[in-house]
């Protein structure tokens, strides 16, 4: 075991602060990653605030981060993938059981014993896991994954989650050249649904809440942009997607987009607000629409998704921050005030004064 700097909340209304928390040493299928980015996603602010109390109470202090890339500093003897100096990336999962039937199918996010980066239950220390933003983590080599050398690093942590979350709905729902594909809110998850949307060749019509946004959409990859407090605009295309994906972190209406939708066509949540949709029988009734839910995506998808982000050099677009900025970036994230993801150079933490060890 070893000490680790690290960023933590001491409750749900307690700010982030530096800490030092528990690493193990790398056990003999363990990769040890030094971390250079961070991305933060909307998901480490639901949880450091405890939003999702019903489904996964927090248990604090919480150390968020699932947005992972660095270099790898010590494998242990099993390990055959990596080697101290490689890149590595780990995104929101760190364990699962690997005997289920998902697990044999590559969908580790579906397992019902999966380990998640932070917030689960840590069978190698105790207590809960600790994520990303910290100096390092020790990952075992099944969850531990390749960054292409082109990509930009601080560009590249937002593909852990952000990326896969809307890569592989897009693949799961067919999206083509050819098809008609909306993104609702044009934040971390949905600007890089837009990038992917884009390179599979769909056309891409973006809605959002933020009139400032637009010259941004449509430089992302949108075809068109719609203000979806317009419902003359929203009107216009009405009965005529094949597929939309909702990544709004907030509670909306999602009616007025299930109305958007064409015959058969698929409205996927990937957003996770609090509270309950209300949904309207009728808006999946006309069109035999259909509304469902997605979750990152597993492993070899996020490989593939990494991979593909390689050869089309996709990132996220980003504000590179220090580690020390990180309470007023989840002001800002709240007030959707960032083009379009936060990733935290974690060289700042070194410098991180102030800490409770
Ligand atoms: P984000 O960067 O904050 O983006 C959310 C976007 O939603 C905002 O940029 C804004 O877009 C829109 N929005 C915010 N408040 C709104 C409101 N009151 N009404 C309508 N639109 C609103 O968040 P994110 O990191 O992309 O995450 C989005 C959601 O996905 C979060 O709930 C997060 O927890 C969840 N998530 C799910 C998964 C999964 O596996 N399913 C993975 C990661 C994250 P405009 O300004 O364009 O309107
Ligand atoms: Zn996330």
């Amino acid at each position: 075991m070893y000490n680790a700097k690290a960023y933590s909340a001491a409750s749900a209304t307690s700010p982030l602060a530096s800490t030092k928390i528990n690493r193990r040493d790398p056990t003999e299928h363990d990769v040890q990653i030094e971390i250079l980015f961070c991305g933060i996603c909307h998901s480490d602010l639901h949880a450091v605030r405890n939003e999702w109390s019903n489904i996964m109470p927090t248990v604090y202090p919480i150390v968020p981060g699932h947005e992972i890339v660095g270099r790898v500093t010590k494998v242990g003897s099993a390990v055959t993938k990596f080697k101290s100096g490689d890149l590595a990336a780990v995104g929101c999962l760190v364990d699962s059981d690997g005997t289920c039937p998902h697990c044999k199918d590559g969908l580790e996010q579906l397992c019902p014993n999966q380990i998640l980066t932070f917030n689960s239950p840590d069978k190698h220390l105790g207590g809960v896991t600790y994520g990303g933003y910290s100096e390092s983590v020790v990952v075992t080599e099944r969850f531990v994954l390749r960054v292409p050398s082109n990509l930009n690093l601080a560009g590249a942590a937002p593909l852990l989650c952000a990326g896969i979350t809307t890569y592989s709905p897009m693949r799961r729902w067919g999206v083509t050249r050819g098809k008609k594909v909306g993104v609702v809110g044009l934040g971390g998850l949905g600007h890089m649904g837009v990038k992917f949307a884009h390179a599979f060749g769909a056309h891409v019509v973006v809605f959002t809440t933020s009139l400032n946004k637009k010259e941004d959409a449509l430089r992302v990859g949108a075809d068109e942009v719609v203000v979806s407090r317009n419902t003359d605009e929203m009107q216009k295309h009405a009965g005529s997607f094949d597929f939309i994906l909702d990544a709004v972190s907030a509670n909306h209406d999602i009616n007025a987009y299930l109305n958007l939708l064409g015959r058969d066509g698929n409205l996927t949540l990937v957003g996770a607000p609090e509270k309950p949709f209300a949904v309207s029988a009728f808006s999946l009734l006309f069109g035999r629409r259909s509304v469902s839910g997605s979750i990152i995506g597993g492993i070899p998808e996020t490989q593939e998704m990494l991979d593909f982000c390689g050869a089309h050099n996709i990132t996220a677009d980003v504000e590179v921050i220090p580690i020390q900025k990180v309470n007023e970036a989840y002001e800002r994230l709240l007030k959707s005030d960032v083009k379009y993801r936060f990733s935290i150079d974690m060289a700042s933490l070194k410098s991180a004064a102030g800490s409770k060890s």
